[in-house]
């Protein structure tokens, strides 16, 4: 169908204009919501698993969501 695009986390088609175009590590995703953004991208903090969705901390490519897990 026209102008429409299909979600890269869960395979939704989506009308074009609503979608989230996002270009992250040298890659780019369509994605049809944050949450299927987030869950697809978002680095996890290696520590206590949880999703970082704000700044967070990065050492050595591994991800922290505070400077407690990074210790
Ligand atoms: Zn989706
Ligand atoms: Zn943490």
């Amino acid at each position: 169908m026209a102008n429409q695009l299909s979600c890269d986390k869960c395979g939704n088609n989506y009308e074009a204009k609503n979608t989230l175009q996002i270009s992250y590590k040298n890659k780019s995703y369509n994605f049809d919501s944050f949450e299927c953004a987030i869950s697809h991208i978002a680095p996890k903090c290696v520590t206590c698993n949880v999703i970082i969705i704000g700044h967070g901390l990065e050492e050595n490519n591994q991800y922290y969501c505070c400077k407690n897990c990074m210790r």
